[in-house]
Protein backbone atom coordinates (compact mmCIF):
# COMPACT_ATOMS: atom_id res chain seq x y z
CA UNK A 1 0.00 0.00 0.00
CA UNK A 2 0.83 3.24 -0.47
CA UNK A 3 -0.48 7.11 -0.22
CA UNK A 4 0.33 10.14 -1.46
CA UNK A 5 2.11 12.68 0.14
CA UNK A 6 -0.18 16.23 0.82
CA UNK A 7 2.67 18.60 -0.16
CA UNK A 8 4.63 16.85 -2.54
CA UNK A 9 1.95 15.12 -4.14
CA UNK A 10 3.63 11.54 -4.44
CA UNK A 11 3.88 8.21 -3.14
CA UNK A 12 7.43 7.35 -3.54
CA UNK A 13 8.16 8.77 -0.04
CA UNK A 14 5.47 7.57 1.44
CA UNK A 15 5.70 4.97 4.75
CA UNK A 16 3.40 4.13 7.24
CA UNK A 17 4.51 5.84 10.35
CA UNK A 18 4.94 2.16 12.20
CA UNK A 19 7.18 0.94 9.14
CA UNK A 20 9.52 4.57 8.89
CA UNK A 21 9.92 3.97 13.13
CA UNK A 22 10.66 -0.06 12.84
CA UNK A 23 12.62 0.59 9.29
CA UNK A 24 16.60 0.25 10.25
CA UNK A 25 17.72 1.01 6.94
CA UNK A 26 17.03 4.83 6.82
CA UNK A 27 16.77 5.52 10.60
CA UNK A 28 14.62 7.99 11.74
CA UNK A 29 16.62 11.05 13.66
CA UNK A 30 16.02 10.74 17.43
CA UNK A 31 13.66 13.62 17.93
CA UNK A 32 11.72 12.61 14.94
CA UNK A 33 11.29 9.06 16.41
CA UNK A 34 10.22 10.31 19.45
CA UNK A 35 7.87 12.25 17.76
CA UNK A 36 6.44 9.84 16.04
CA UNK A 37 6.37 6.77 18.61
CA UNK A 38 2.63 5.16 19.51
CA UNK A 39 0.90 6.50 22.43
CA UNK A 40 1.75 4.87 25.27
CA UNK A 41 -0.25 1.78 26.04
CA UNK A 42 -3.06 1.90 29.01
CA UNK A 43 -1.34 0.87 32.30
CA UNK A 44 -3.24 -1.83 33.96
CA UNK A 45 -4.18 -1.12 37.42
CA UNK A 46 -1.77 -2.44 40.12
CA UNK A 47 -2.88 -4.54 42.96
CA UNK A 48 -1.59 -2.83 46.29
CA UNK A 49 -0.21 -4.21 49.46
CA UNK A 50 3.16 -4.69 50.90
CA UNK A 51 6.27 -5.63 48.63
CA UNK A 52 7.77 -9.41 48.90
CA UNK A 53 10.73 -7.42 50.32
CA UNK A 54 8.58 -5.35 52.57
CA UNK A 55 6.79 -8.49 54.18
CA UNK A 56 9.93 -10.96 54.43
CA UNK A 57 11.93 -8.42 56.11
CA UNK A 58 9.16 -7.72 58.65
CA UNK A 59 8.54 -11.79 59.08
CA UNK A 60 12.03 -12.07 59.93
CA UNK A 61 11.78 -9.19 62.44
CA UNK A 62 8.64 -10.89 63.76
CA UNK A 63 10.44 -14.03 64.62
CA UNK A 64 13.37 -12.91 65.81
CA UNK A 65 11.35 -11.12 68.41
CA UNK A 66 9.61 -13.64 69.33
CA UNK A 67 13.10 -15.63 69.84
CA UNK A 68 14.00 -12.43 71.83
CA UNK A 69 11.08 -12.58 74.27
CA UNK A 70 11.72 -16.29 74.63
CA UNK A 71 15.04 -15.84 75.65
CA UNK A 72 14.29 -13.06 77.80
CA UNK A 73 11.95 -15.32 79.40
CA UNK A 74 14.84 -18.06 80.47
CA UNK A 75 17.35 -16.19 81.62
CA UNK A 76 15.45 -13.16 83.21
CA UNK A 77 16.68 -14.40 87.05
CA UNK A 78 20.60 -13.38 85.80
CA UNK A 79 20.42 -9.55 85.78
CA UNK A 80 19.11 -9.09 89.81
CA UNK A 81 23.46 -8.13 90.63
CA UNK A 82 23.73 -5.79 87.27
CA UNK A 83 23.70 -2.36 87.07
CA UNK A 84 20.59 -0.51 85.14
CA UNK A 85 22.06 0.62 82.19
CA UNK A 86 23.33 -3.29 81.30
CA UNK A 87 20.48 -3.97 82.06
CA UNK A 88 18.29 -2.12 80.06
CA UNK A 89 21.06 -3.49 76.87
CA UNK A 90 20.70 -6.82 77.97
CA UNK A 91 16.62 -6.47 77.84
CA UNK A 92 16.67 -4.04 74.50
CA UNK A 93 19.38 -6.47 73.20
CA UNK A 94 17.60 -8.98 71.30
CA UNK A 95 14.96 -6.28 69.73
CA UNK A 96 17.88 -4.34 68.15
CA UNK A 97 17.89 -6.27 65.12
CA UNK A 98 14.29 -6.84 64.76
CA UNK A 99 13.86 -2.99 64.90
CA UNK A 100 16.20 -2.30 62.81
CA UNK A 101 14.94 -5.14 60.32
CA UNK A 102 11.67 -3.46 60.79
CA UNK A 103 13.18 -0.43 59.99
CA UNK A 104 14.61 -1.36 56.89
CA UNK A 105 11.18 -2.91 55.59
CA UNK A 106 9.40 0.17 56.25
CA UNK A 107 12.16 2.01 54.15
CA UNK A 108 12.00 -0.21 51.24
CA UNK A 109 7.78 0.49 51.43
CA UNK A 110 7.95 3.99 51.78
CA UNK A 111 10.67 4.42 48.64
CA UNK A 112 7.85 1.16 46.54
CA UNK A 113 5.12 3.64 47.28
CA UNK A 114 6.64 6.69 46.35
CA UNK A 115 8.19 5.17 42.74
CA UNK A 116 4.25 3.86 42.24
CA UNK A 117 2.77 7.12 42.97
CA UNK A 118 5.23 8.96 40.97
CA UNK A 119 4.02 6.71 37.94
CA UNK A 120 1.14 7.73 36.28
CA UNK A 121 -2.09 6.49 37.87
CA UNK A 122 -3.39 3.42 36.79
CA UNK A 123 -6.29 3.79 33.82
CA UNK A 124 -9.89 4.63 34.29
CA UNK A 125 -11.96 2.26 31.86
CA UNK A 126 -12.42 5.97 29.67
CA UNK A 127 -8.91 6.32 30.09
CA UNK A 128 -8.17 3.54 28.12
CA UNK A 129 -10.88 3.84 25.41
CA UNK A 130 -9.42 6.93 24.72
CA UNK A 131 -5.40 5.79 24.62
CA UNK A 132 -6.97 2.68 22.40
CA UNK A 133 -8.28 5.61 20.14
CA UNK A 134 -5.40 7.55 20.01
CA UNK A 135 -3.75 3.92 19.13
CA UNK A 136 -5.62 3.25 16.19
CA UNK A 137 -5.54 6.72 14.76
CA UNK A 138 -1.61 6.53 14.98
CA UNK A 139 -1.58 3.27 13.15
CA UNK A 140 -3.42 5.07 10.40
CA UNK A 141 -0.56 7.74 10.33
CA UNK A 142 2.07 7.97 7.34
CA UNK A 143 5.40 10.05 6.89
CA UNK A 144 6.63 10.96 4.00
CA UNK A 145 10.46 11.21 3.83
CA UNK A 146 11.27 13.79 1.33
CA UNK A 147 8.75 16.50 3.20
CA UNK A 148 9.42 15.41 6.63
CA UNK A 149 5.55 15.34 7.27
CA UNK A 150 3.16 13.29 8.50
CA UNK A 151 -0.22 12.89 6.69
CA UNK A 152 -3.31 10.70 6.91
CA UNK A 153 -4.61 9.40 3.85
CA UNK A 154 -8.68 9.70 3.54
CA UNK A 155 -10.80 7.40 5.07
CA UNK A 156 -7.94 5.46 6.55
CA UNK A 157 -8.60 6.43 10.52
CA UNK A 158 -12.35 5.74 9.65
CA UNK A 159 -14.42 5.25 6.96
CA UNK A 160 -15.48 8.50 5.13
CA UNK A 161 -13.36 10.97 7.31
CA UNK A 162 -10.91 12.95 5.18
CA UNK A 163 -7.57 13.14 4.64
CA UNK A 164 -5.48 15.59 6.26
CA UNK A 165 -3.45 18.19 5.16
CA UNK A 166 0.81 17.65 5.43
CA UNK A 167 1.69 17.83 9.48
CA UNK A 168 4.34 19.18 10.53
CA UNK A 169 6.52 16.08 12.47
CA UNK A 170 6.63 18.23 15.79
CA UNK A 171 2.56 19.24 15.43
CA UNK A 172 1.69 14.87 15.06
CA UNK A 173 0.80 13.84 18.53
CA UNK A 174 -1.52 16.62 19.27
CA UNK A 175 -2.93 15.91 15.67
CA UNK A 176 -3.75 12.19 16.77
CA UNK A 177 -5.47 13.35 19.84
CA UNK A 178 -7.63 15.94 18.16
CA UNK A 179 -8.46 13.71 15.37
CA UNK A 180 -9.59 10.80 17.91
CA UNK A 181 -11.97 13.24 19.27
CA UNK A 182 -12.91 13.91 16.23
CA UNK A 183 -13.85 10.82 14.59
CA UNK A 184 -14.27 8.55 17.75
CA UNK A 185 -15.49 11.17 20.00
CA UNK A 186 -18.79 9.80 20.15
CA UNK A 187 -17.91 6.24 20.48
CA UNK A 188 -15.32 6.73 22.99
CA UNK A 189 -17.84 9.17 25.25
CA UNK A 190 -20.77 6.37 24.87
CA UNK A 191 -17.99 3.46 26.04
CA UNK A 192 -17.79 6.06 28.98
CA UNK A 193 -21.64 6.51 29.41
ZN1 LIG B 1 6.08 14.69 0.43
Amino acid sequence: MSATCPQCAAPDQSVAVSQALADTTQPLSEPMRALLSPPPEPRPAEEGGLSGAAISLSALAAILGVLGVLSLVRDREDLAGYDPAYRVGYLAGPFLLPLILLAIATIVEVVKRGRRQAAPAPSSPEETTRRQLHARVWQAGWLCRRCQVAFFPEASIRPGFPASPAIPVEQFPLWVMTAAERAFGADARAVAD
